[in-house]
């Protein structure tokens, strides 16, 4: 018995028609990063291990547990990359490209370790946009009026909500972190294992955990908002202001803190509730401001820097459950051509395919190679989903025909072999 071998655990394979809902997303993300100016970028998915060990936080969960990490050949620490930013800045700072357009974007699979579970995989995928040198409430708004079109042309702003914060200075977030761990020293007792683990450590990540909503709400908690500079609140004051311009509506969580600890000021989330808990929220898109990042991790490089990153995954079961984009899933073949079963026949239909698809480039075409009879090449056809069936045999090449079956009116002509492109323009050129 040979022993089958299987994807790896939290690792999935996607097939049709998942395969058209994903591009059919991808798609109308990228013609709106394209409409906005944003120009793709493409990057490796292997990284050295310490370009996300010294940037991500030490202590952050993605570090800690999540990383998948590999010695190669040659005993170089290489991990897989868990999220997109950090590659793009050290492929930013490399090639020295920040004169040229400051707006990007990317697309694929990212990987993290994590224990997998319905919209949590350990190879999922991330459409990220990066902004570079532009510092103004406007440009961060700009991601948000982003998102927001996207979410309008998917159809799913009824399922998604918006929440902001600014997290100010890491100078700020120290004074914060401070009385912080003295909060959470003195409610020891109520804290989950996990997260008494991170009171000295991650003191900001444990107020992520929606077990805590009701402390919260009592208003309990010291909030980061008290200990914020002057300019960080301007900041988000004007950034709340565009918003409300521009209609999007938003609600202020004073502590979202986002995973990772290189943002500053203003970070935002877009998630959507879980129907079988209304107390968990799964995050679909999330990202904030980095403008300490690309000093961090070059030579005195001065850039500030704004991102976010929407996970395809979560994004595509929300539009599955919702039925929010409409596919088009009742023809998938638009001529299906049988020859029948003489060597003069495969020839005349390869011909005439190939005349077919030049004229028209766009037809999704079969030729049926599976010798059987006639009937039971009709009855793959419609397996297949055909709109058409093209059918050529011995008495047809004889007189110049071709037969033409229309299957969605159920009648079929035979056509004159001359006649056949100016019969396809009819269905085929609107
Ligand atoms: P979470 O709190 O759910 O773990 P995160 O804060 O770790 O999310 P980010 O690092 O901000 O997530 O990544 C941006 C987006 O990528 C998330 O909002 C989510 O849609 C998606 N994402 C992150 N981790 C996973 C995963 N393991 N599987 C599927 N999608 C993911
Ligand atoms: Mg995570």
């Amino acid at each position: 018995m040979i022993k089958l071998i299987k994807a790896v655990y939290g690792m999935h394979d996607y097939f049709f028609p998942d395969t058209i809902l994903w591009k059919k997303i991808e798609n109308i993300i990228q013609n709106i990063l394209n409409n906005y100016g944003y120009q793709e970028i493409k990057l490796p998915l292997l990284e050295h291990s310490e370009l996300f060990r010294k940037s991500i936080g030490e202590h952050t969960d993605v570090i800690e547990k999540e990383m998948y990490t590999l010695l190669d050949k040659n005993n170089n620490s290489l991990t897989l990359r868990p999220e997109g930013t950090l590659g793009f800045i050290r492929a930013v700072i490399e090639h020295n490209i920040f004169s040229n357009n400051k707006r990007f974007w990317y697309n694929g699979p990212m990987f993290r370790y994590e224990r997998p579970q319905k919209g949590r995989y350990r190879q999922f995928h991330q459409i990220g946009l990066e902004v570079l040198g532009l510092e103004s409430p406007y440009i961060d708004a700009e991601i948000i009026i982003i998102i927001n079109n996207i979410w309008k042309k998917l159809n799913i702003t009824k399922n998604i909500f918006l929440e902001i914060n600014t997290i100010g200075s890491l100078k700020d977030r120290k004074k914060y972190i401070e009385k912080l761990v003295l909060f959470w020293e003195k409610n020891y007792s109520y804290l989950d294992l996990n997260d008494k683990k991170k009171i000295y450590t991650n003191p900001l990540r444990i107020l992520d955990n929606y077990k805590y909503n009701n402390i919260k709400q009592l208003n309990f908690i010291p909030k980061l908002k008290d200990f914020l500079n002057k300019e960080s609140i301007d900041k988000f004051n004007k950034f709340c202001n565009i918003l409300n311009i521009m209609n999007i509506k938003f609600t202020i969580n004073y502590y979202l803190v986002r995973g990772l600890d290189y943002y500053n000021d203003i970070v935002f989330e877009w998630k959507t509730y879980d129907i079988s808990n209304q107390n968990i929220s799964k995050t679909i898109c999330g990202g904030g401001r980095y403008d300490k990042l690309i000093n961090n991790m070059s030579n005195g490089k001065n850039h500030s820097g704004f991102g976010c990153a929407i996970g395809i995954e979560r994004l595509l079961l929300l539009v599955q459950k919702n039925q929010s984009l409409k596919l088009n899933l009742n023809f998938l073949i638009d001529i299906f051509l049988i020859p029948m079963e003489s060597n003069s026949s495969f020839k005349k239909i390869l011909v005439i395919s190939e005349l077919i698809r030049e004229k028209f480039p766009k037809l999704r075409m079969i030729i049926s190679y599976c010798f059987k009879s006639l009937k039971k090449q009709i009855i793959q056809a419609n397996k297949y989903k055909s709109r058409f069936i093209l059918i050529v045999g011995q008495k047809e090449i004889k007189n110049n025909l071709i037969i033409l079956k229309d299957l969605y009116i159920r009648k079929q002509i035979s056509i004159p072999e001359e006649k056949l492109i100016l019969n396809l323009e009819k269905y085929f050129n609107s």
